[in-house]
């Protein structure tokens, strides 16, 4: 892109300016009509959930899901959460997605688990560092989710990142202890991708980390992701934490991931994100 955009603007001579300005312009026009887009999906109800199913590796059984968010456009068609929730980061309305995300998730994890006679299952919900500021009040708005639908806090997980951790703040600190203390679980995503600081795990309530998909698709060839999946596995279990790996798409991985000790399991290999019927169909199946 970058190169293309080179080769253009030398074509154009030394009258480059004009070739820069213009699409930058596109490009900040085409960021404003997507945050109105966006503002207006929200208000329309164009968001949606998709539920990944989640595996015991040693079990083979069905112990969850997480709940991605899509957003349904209705002239773009489906939307990468890569590409609205950043948007949806910067702009806030993420606070808003986020408190509903949690309402639908606690929803259908109660749904399911009234009708289930087998372990009830857990619902994973990914939060946003937004949703932890101060004045948006996340302790209350997962407590009210709670409420509700009449979920069980022990039903309920939430995803955070480590660079919210490392952020640091004591508002962040409070707003956890406090979740723990209701009985919901806080995992960490995408493990290990962040920075290397890990006394948090100490010193905060988490009780699951998340491998990332990007060391568990090189198992099992790459001798340093295999080190890695198991320091990350042995500083998880040593901790009294349990361990899911994410991305899991071949037997293979699944199979050294369970004997490397890892718990759990989500990826395609299991099964891809799946839209409420799906996966309703998939539990009486
Ligand atoms: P994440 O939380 O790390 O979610 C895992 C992503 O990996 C999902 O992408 C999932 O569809 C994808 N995935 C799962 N198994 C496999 C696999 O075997 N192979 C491959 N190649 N990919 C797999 P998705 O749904 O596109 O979501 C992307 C990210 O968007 C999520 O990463 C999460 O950070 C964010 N996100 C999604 N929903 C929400 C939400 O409700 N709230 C917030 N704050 N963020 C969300
Ligand atoms: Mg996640
Ligand atoms: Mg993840
Ligand atoms: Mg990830």
């Amino acid at each position: 892109h970058a190169d293309a955009a080179l080769s253009h603007a030398k074509a154009r001579g030394r009258n480059n300016v004009q070739f820069y300005s213009p699409q930058l312009t596109a490009q900040a026009s085409h960021r404003l009509m997507l945050e109105s887009e966006l503002r207006r999906g929200v208000e329309r109800q164009e968001l949606l959930l998709h539920y990944q199913p989640k595996f015991d590796l040693a079990t083979q059984k069905l112990v969850g899901a997480e709940a991605l968010m899509r957003w349904c456009q209705p002239q773009r068609g489906m939307v990468s959460p890569m590409s609205f929730i950043p948007l949806a980061e910067e702009t806030g309305l993420i606070v808003r997605m986020g408190t509903w995300a949690l309402h639908e998730s606690c929803h259908a994890v109660a749904s399911w688990n009234r009708e289930r006679a087998a372990d009830p299952l857990k619902i994973a919900v990914n939060l946003s560092a937004r949703q932890f500021a101060e004045g948006h009040n996340l302790v209350e708005a997962v407590q009210g989710a709670l409420t509700a639908s009449a979920c069980k806090p022990e039903w309920l997980e939430l995803e955070i990142t480590e660079s919210l951790l490392l952020d640091g703040s004591e508002g962040v600190r409070q707003s956890l202890e406090a979740l723990a203390a209701m009985g919901i679980t806080i995992a960490i995503d995408d493990f290990g991708t962040g920075y290397s600081a890990l006394g948090y795990l100490t010193r905060l309530p988490v009780q699951t980390l998340k491998i990332d998909r990007s060391f568990v698709s090189e198992l099992p060839h790459n001798g340093k992701s295999a080190e890695l999946v198991k320091a990350i596995v042995s500083v998880g279990r040593s901790l009294n934490m349990a361990l899911v790996a994410e991305g899991v798409e071949t037997a293979e991985q699944a199979e050294y991931l369970k004997n490397a000790g890892c718990h759990l399991a989500q990826g395609y290999l299991f099964g891809r994100p799946l839209e409420m019927a799906a996966f309703d169909k998939l539990l009486s199946s």
